[in-house]
């Protein structure tokens, strides 16, 4: 690791103050932190950077995204200084991003299943959990297909069933995603960024 003249002042006066402060029973958390972050950026200076966009809402504020590629790790997630959406600002969202990367031990990686009456999650197979899914939404539909209306006109819709869409969906994704709702007989149809 080289350091800088500058950043070797900066860690040493870090490390002197934490050293007296501690032993006055002073919270060290706060300069442990400042520390951390300096190693941070450090890591960053031989990170591949790649830009992208948040996912969570219609917004769409650009993002750098950091990769170790030694570790085949992402290691930061910030706003885009040059995206002209954000300008590198992101909301409470978008800045716990790094969260939903594979660095994260509390991040959901399996399918979990809860039976109706259970108190227990079980690991599922995706190939059980879609055709679950499948066989569900065939069941509920085939259930509650309503043909004719109260006035004898011809309706073929299903109530029993309701979609929201995703801000995320780009409009390739969500002509099929409609078309298919829509050959449902959906008619609550609903989109995220609207709610
Ligand atoms: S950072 Fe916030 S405002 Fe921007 S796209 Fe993400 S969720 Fe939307």
């Amino acid at each position: 690791m080289t350091v800088s003249r500058r950043e070797f002042l900066v860690i040493s006066g870090v490390a002197g103050a934490g050293l007296a402060l501690s032993s006055l029973g002073i919270d060290m958390g706060p300069v442990k932190a400042y520390a951390q972050e300096l190693k941070k950026i450090d890591k960053m200076k031989s990170a591949k950077q790649s830009t992208t966009i948040c996912p969570y809402c219609a917004v769409g504020c650009g993002l750098i995204c950091s990769t170790d590629t030694k570790a085949k790790k992402i290691i930061n997630i910030e706003g885009d200084p040059d995206h002209p959406i954000n300008e590198g600002a992101l909301c409470a969202k978008g800045a716990s991003l790094f969260q939903t990367t594979s660095n994260n031990p509390d991040r959901l990686k399996k399918v979990l299943y809860r039976a109706p009456g259970s108190d227990k999650w079980q690991e599922k197979s995706w190939e059980w959990a879609l055709g679950e899914i499948a066989k569900r939404v065939k069941a509920t539909r085939d259930g509650n297909f309503i043909e004719k209306n109260a006035k004898g006109e011809t309706v073929n819709r299903v109530e029993a069933i309701a979609h929201i869409g995703s801000a995320a969906l780009d409009n390739e994704e969500l002509w099929p995603l409609q078309a298919m709702m829509r050959a449902l007989g959906l008619v609550y149809i609903e989109h995220q960024a609207r709610i």
